[in-house]
């Protein structure tokens, strides 16, 4: 499963983001880390094609993907020198994909903090370089020892030299424009930075309609457009308080608070969506009177692979899938309609699966 981290000062809204993205889930998926790890959760990845196919299939059980969030403390400035819990909260980010940076920007006399979300991204960007310039320094000086003997290395010393460059002034590897190799390279040493992030500015509850104006000023910073980081980091602004109270209702009363309040499905299914998005994950369907379910692959993958999502055995024993686009299967009704209608395509094992795609896999037991 894949895993997004939260990241932020103290009092950004990580906790209230995380509750909110956790809440109910925990009741979706029985998890073992649960009991173990109150700040690791899982989260639905709600998705309006699934409900919709659930429903044109009168479905008896719906599933929807998930993914593993983490609510990273302990951030503050000065970590990476030791100030409060110091360096212990980077262990924690370094298991995760995708790193969500929650920068605060609603302003509340009670609650100590900056309210200017630049300034949060300020501290954030620079206290995750620093721990990953220490990183990449020591693992330099160890490369470049056994380089001496082992000229294997070398590749590897000069990726840790190019980032170092970028991390000792300051910039983040996501802002460094670094290539797929480089990327590869360095993909051992676990750094911070040589990942995507997502940045949510939660902006006050009562102050939603500058939303889009808080994004701008963000992303204008941390991804202007043509800049290296533009394709690594996606930007979302929202209301966490107003989300983590809506995440509390269930049913029509959830929706009638978001659409009261104009937020139309809410943030945080976007939020799901678009670290998805970052990391180049892709959705497909199974629907049935059984189970209706959503599936999660890596872009570009095949329908073996796919199938091999479900079980192992349909990837070993896979003869073909047989595939229709979930808004065409929905628009004809059913999908043996769309097999009468000649609508259900047949597929082989160099099918690329596409988004949205609803299959059927064919296999030898
Ligand atoms: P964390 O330290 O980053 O985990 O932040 P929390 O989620 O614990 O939030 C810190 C405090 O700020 C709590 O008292 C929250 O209720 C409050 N808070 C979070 N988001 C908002 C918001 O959008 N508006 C206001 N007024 N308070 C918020």
């Amino acid at each position: 499963m894949e895993r997004f981290g939260l990241v932020g000062l103290p009092n950004a809204g990580k906790s209230s983001l995380y509750n909110a993205l956790t809440n109910g889930a925990a009741l979706a998926a029985p998890y073992p880390f649960a009991t173990k790890d109150p700040n690791i959760g899982v989260a639905k990845v709600l998705d309006p094609r699934l409900d919709a196919l659930a429903e044109m299939s009168k479905t008896q059980k719906t599933v929807y993907a998930t993914v593993e969030v983490v609510d990273i403390g302990g951030l503050v400035e000065g970590a990476s020198k030791g100030e409060g819990l110091g360096n212990k909260f980077l262990a924690n980010i370094r298991e995760v994909d995708a790193i969500v940076f929650v920068l605060r920007a609603f302003e509340d006399d009670d609650i100590p903090g900056p309210s200017d979300p630049l300034e949060h991204l300020r501290i954030v960007e620079i206290e995750l370089a620093l721990a990953d310039l220490e990183t990449v320094e020591t693992r330099l000086s160890r490369a470049q020892k056994t380089s001496r003997m082992d000229k294997s290395v070398t590749e590897e010393m000069e990726a840790l030299e190019r980032a170092q460059v970028h991390l000792a002034e300051g910039r983040p590897l996501y802002r460094a424009g670094i290539t797929e190799d480089d990327r590869a390279l360095l993909a051992p040493h676990f750094l911070l930075t040589a990942r995507r992030v997502l940045a949510v500015v939660n902006v006050a509850e009562d102050k939603i309609d500058t939303i889009p104006e808080m994004e701008a000023i963000v992303r204008a910073e941390l991804a202007p457009p043509g800049s290296a980081s533009a394709n690594d980091v996606e930007v979302l602004g929202m209301s966490v308080q107003l989300e983590a109270e809506a995440a509390q209702l269930t049913g029509q009363d959830r929706i009638d608070m978001l659409e009261a309040l104009g937020l139309g499905e809410g943030a945080l299914p976007r939020m799901v969506r678009s670290a998805y998005h970052l990391l180049g994950l892709r959705t497909y369907f199974t629907t049935g009177e059984k189970e209706t379910r959503a599936w999660t692959f890596n872009a570009g993958a095949k329908a073996p692979e796919c199938a091999g999502k479900i079980h192992t055995d349909l990837q070993r024993g896979f003869i073909r899938a047989d595939v229709i686009a979930w808004d065409e299967l929905l628009a004809i009704g059913s999908w043996n309609k769309a097999k009468d209608l000649g609508k259900i395509r047949v597929e082989g094992k160099d099918y690329e699966v596409c988004d949205g795609d609803t299959l059927e896999i064919r296999h030898n037991s």
